[in-house]
């Protein structure tokens, strides 16, 4: 049985979470927690971008100092993937700013060139070129930026997430099983498992009632038979 001991993937009022930074942090808090992460949307995000990436590390890192003996309060972002060639939205002058380091497709962002604008903007192909070009701009990404986690694999754009867990295995890179979007089927865990990939289960959550909230994802986590051992965030058994 898996038991989740933080969350990966919160938003807050920086994006478009309706909750604050502070009020994130007390819900893991009250969920009895060991860490949160804060990971709200990267910059090149249309309309739920972090506004104020300087005013976000701040507040981030106030309440890290606030709530020390609490909990631990990891700064994130989840970016997003901008082009097939695998860029993200890190302005370099933040390469060492944040914690974590998610990543997700998401289709309001603003791609990188008329190019990639068609491919990532149009209505989503289903052929076999169009999820292999998906599944390498993924590849790709990893190769190109230090991604800890990627966010909901297979939500707006089809891939072949086996093809992605085998790389994110050889990389380090976890895959996410979402709780808002729970895009994996439980054969598809299964056999991403075997690549020996690692797993995080996010929440994903936009409000307070939502942090820890993982149950679709866990469902399909014990369904698929994972292990603790197989998912980052999971408790640990001490001994
Ligand atoms: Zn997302
Ligand atoms: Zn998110």
């Amino acid at each position: 049985m898996i038991e989740i001991a933080w969350d990966t993937h919160t938003h807050t009022l920086h994006s478009h979470g309706t909750g604050t930074v502070e009020q994130n942090v007390r819900a893991a808090i009250e969920k009895g927690f060991t860490k949160i992460v804060i990971s709200d949307h990267g910059p090149q995000h249309l309309f739920y971008n972090i506004k104020d990436v300087d005013a976000y590390l701040k507040d981030i890192d106030a309440m890290r100092k606030k709530y020390k003996n609490d909990i631990e309060v990891l700064a994130g972002v989840e970016f997003n993937l901008l082009s097939e060639d695998g860029d993200m939205d890190l302005p370099p002058q933040y390469a060492d700013a944040f914690d974590i380091h998610l990543m997700g497709y998401h289709k309001l962002a603003r791609f990188l060139g008329l190019r990639n604008n068609v491919h990532f903007l149009l209505p989503k192909s289903h052929s076999e070129k169009a999820v292999r070009r998906n599944t390498q701009a993924y590849i790709n990404a990893m190769d190109k930026n230090r991604i800890d986690i990627i966010t909901h694999i297979g939500y707006g754009i089809p891939v072949d997430k086996l093809a992605v867990a085998k790389h994110a295995a050889k990389v380090g890179t976890a895959l996410e099983i979402n709780a808002k979007h729970p895009e994996f089927t439980t054969g598809e865990l299964m056999e991403c498992a075997k690549t020996g990939v690692l797993f995080s289960i996010g929440s994903d959550a936009h409000s307070i009632d939502r942090i820890g909230d993982f149950a679709p994802a866990l469902k399909k986590a014990e369904e698929a038979g994972l292990m603790p051992e197989q998912v980052i965030n999971a408790r640990r058994n001490e001994l």
